[in-house]
């Protein structure tokens, strides 16, 4: 039986490494291996790899994903991507439509607000742009390299903290660092007083929280934008735990077929 792992997330790392990568079906007989393939987009250019059989690049839009699941025999479709990769999650949805197999999403929750967060919720990264130059002078940006274009015409000073180097069009004043998490609290503080940032703008992605606990202990405001919304229909699970049951009920349902 075959998975297709749709990734760039710690959440599909473990979930290809801790439960896919060379288990057999619990309980069924015969147990069967399953193959379990993991794609990445091939944006960054030393991604962290999952264990296992790994692919890298698009598809080539649904058409190209729909080929793909066909010509792999597919059985079932897992995206576990960023939550703000939404193209990618409704080409998926598509093709798992068109190959006529079953899909789970996988999406950790967003973040949670505390008693002394400043949050300004915004719908959009060009929302965020928008915002920023009435909340402050000093900004950090961490909602990716692809992002940076949305604050370029903007005055005032960025810090870009980014796994790959932005690329133009960019704000004028702007530093980069190039950093993979995670992040601890107290090198976010370090870092937010070092350069007296006195604005944090986010992605509501629900990863590291350490850049939130630090903006919340200094008062500064944090931009968040919203993610887009989840595909209706798919069954969505917001651990790692909870997918592998999910994918489990449905690989056991077409074995039983
Ligand atoms: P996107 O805008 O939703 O997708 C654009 C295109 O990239 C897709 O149509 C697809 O090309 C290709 N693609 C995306 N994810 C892929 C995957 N896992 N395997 C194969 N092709 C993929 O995606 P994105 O926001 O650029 O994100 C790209 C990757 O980086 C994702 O895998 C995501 O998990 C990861 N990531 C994204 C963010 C973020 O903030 N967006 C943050 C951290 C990590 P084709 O149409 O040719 O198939």
């Amino acid at each position: 039986m075959t998975i297709l792992l749709l990734g760039g997330t710690a959440e599909a790392r473990e979930l290809a490494s801790r439960e896919l990568a060379s288990r057999e079906l619990a309980g069924g007989e015969p147990a069967s291996p399953l193959r379990v393939i993991s794609s990445l987009a091939g944006r960054t250019s030393a991604p962290l790899l999952p264990a296992g059989e790994v692919r890298v690049g698009g598809f080539g839009g649904v058409e190209g994903l729909t080929r793909f699941l066909r010509t792999a025999e597919v059985e079932v479709l897992i995206d576990a991507t960023h939550p703000f990769a939404a193209t990618m999650t409704s080409h998926a949805v598509a093709a798992a439509e068109a190959a006529g197999i079953p899909m789970i999403v996988l999406r950790r929750p967003g973040f949670a607000q505390r008693a002394g967060d400043v949050w300004h919720r915004v719908g959009s990264v060009a929302g965020a742009a928008g915002l920023v130059p009435q909340l402050g002078r000093r900004i950090l940006l961490t909602t990716g390299r692809q992002s940076i274009a949305e604050f370029a015409g903007l005055d005032g000073w960025f810090l870009s903290r980014s796994v790959e180097a932005p690329e133009p069009p960019m704000p004028q004043q702007l530093e980069v660092v190039l950093e993979r998490g995670p992040f601890t609290v107290p090198g976010e503080l370090a870092l937010l007083r070092r350069h007296r940032i006195d604005v944090l703008v986010t992605k509501d992605s629900g990863g590291g929280t350490a850049k939130l606990a630090a903006a919340r202990e200094l008062g500064v405001p944090v931009v968040m934008v919203d993610r887009p919304p989840l595909p209706e229909g798919v069954p969505v699970a917001t651990s790692v735990d909870a997918a592998v049951e999910l994918l489990h009920g449905m690989l056991g349902r077409r074995r039983d077929r």
